[in-house]
């Protein structure tokens, strides 16, 4: 194959092609220095000018305020299910869970092993097709900090709202919805997001964390656990992902030349109400998921039928619409429209539905 496909991939998942162009022309000399990204000291000048430009342009596009840092990290989301209840249960050890679905189970479950962990709702009965709506009042009174996953990659969610939790820090995984739309980073206590969705290749998770909630890890932790370590090395305690870190930079300033988050968002949102539109008026798709929850990430739809939807991902698949198949969890169907699916990819996958729809019905 030639040509390249649209690829409706959850992650990793497609990136944005003059990026990847653009670091294929540098990729064995980089700005004439010489030698590749992956061939740099990650203590050489040039790479410290790419950590902290990267780190300044993802500062820009999401308006971090000042008392916010930033980390660039390794372990990915799954790390952070881990180092979030190590760093954060600083004070009473219990923390506020929202279980809308697989990976916020998993950070749930992950976190019980260090703390007092209270699961305040979850969606769980109805196959995670909403976000539960959960009041200020529910909340532990003296938690730590309350949980929530704002995008749920495998089935489709997407918090309508940011939960009110009071003086209490909100720790939210971003890693499928990060830079897709604005978010407001001051009401949270800490943000973290694997890399391999919007930002770039796997291998880089960042965490944003407000700074009065540094330096809390338990003496005994692992020294890669403490944010404080990775902190006050300005993500250099040990070798960085030098290059995920690079490519994460070039997309970032990609994004700004594209007018920032809000055009991204504006974009965002017409390529899922397309979709959404076209799969809420078709006699043969539907969408489980309750209409003020659907992700403006993951689109998630189903035949009803799991023999024509195998059919259905494996045509699509021919017809160069890659990996649309749902999670291997839930099966059906998962188109993931990251910032670098084109509008033409939206509007080729609507044309093969019908198409398909035509075909078997
Ligand atoms: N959280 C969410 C919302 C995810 O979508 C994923 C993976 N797709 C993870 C966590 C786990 O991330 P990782 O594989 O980077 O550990």
């Amino acid at each position: 194959q030639k040509e390249r496909v649209y690829n409706f991939s959850a992650g990793p998942s497609m990136l944005p092609l003059e990026v990847m162009e653009q670091a294929a022309e540098q990729l064995t000399n980089y700005n004439g220095c010489g030698m590749s990204v992956m061939e740099m000291s990650h203590r050489s000048a040039e790479f410290e000018e790419i950590l902290h430009s990267a780190e300044k342009n993802l500062r820009d596009i999401m308006n971090i305020p000042d008392n916010y840092k930033v980390m660039f990290l390794q372990g990915g989301a799954t790390l952070q299910f881990s180092m979030i209840p190590i760093n954060l249960l600083r004070k009473s050890k219990k923390a506020d869970y929202i279980i809308t679905g697989a990976w916020a189970k998993k950070a749930y479950e992950e976190a019980q092993k260090f703390g007092e962990i209270k699961a305040v709702a979850s969606s769980e009965e109805s196959n995670f097709t909403y976000i539960p709506e959960v009041k200020k009042e529910e909340f532990t009174p003296d938690a730590d900090y309350v949980h929530i996953t704002l995008n749920n990659t495998i089935y489709g969610t997407r918090y309508p709202y940011i939960p009110d939790t009071g003086d209490i820090p909100l720790v939210a995984d971003l890693s499928s919805c990060i830079l897709s739309d604005e978010v407001d980073v001051s009401k949270f206590g800490l943000i973290y997001a694997g890399a391999q969705k919007n930002i770039g290749p796997a291998g880089v998770v960042i965490v944003i964390i407000r700074d009065d909630l540094i330096g809390f890890a338990p003496k005994n932790a692992p020294i890669y656990l403490d944010y404080k370590i990775h902190v006050n090395n300005e993500s250099m305690y040990n070798t960085p992902p030098t290059f995920g870190i690079y490519m994460a930079g070039e997309i970032f300033k990609h994004i700004k030349n594209l007018g920032g988050v809000p055009a991204l968002e504006r974009i965002n949102r017409q390529k899922a109400k397309k979709l959404y539109d076209y799969i809420d008026n078709s006699k043969l798709y539907s969408c489980p998921v309750e209409v003020q929850d659907r992700s403006l990430m993951n689109v998630v739809f189903i035949t009803g039928d799991e023999t024509l939807d195998k059919k259905f991902t494996k045509e699509a698949k021919a017809a160069g619409l890659h990996n649309l198949g749902g999670h291997r969890s839930i099966g059906g169907m998962r188109a993931s429209i990251y910032n670098a699916m084109p509008m033409s990819g939206v509007d080729t996958l609507i044309a093969f539905m019908k198409k398909f729809e035509a075909e078997n019905s």
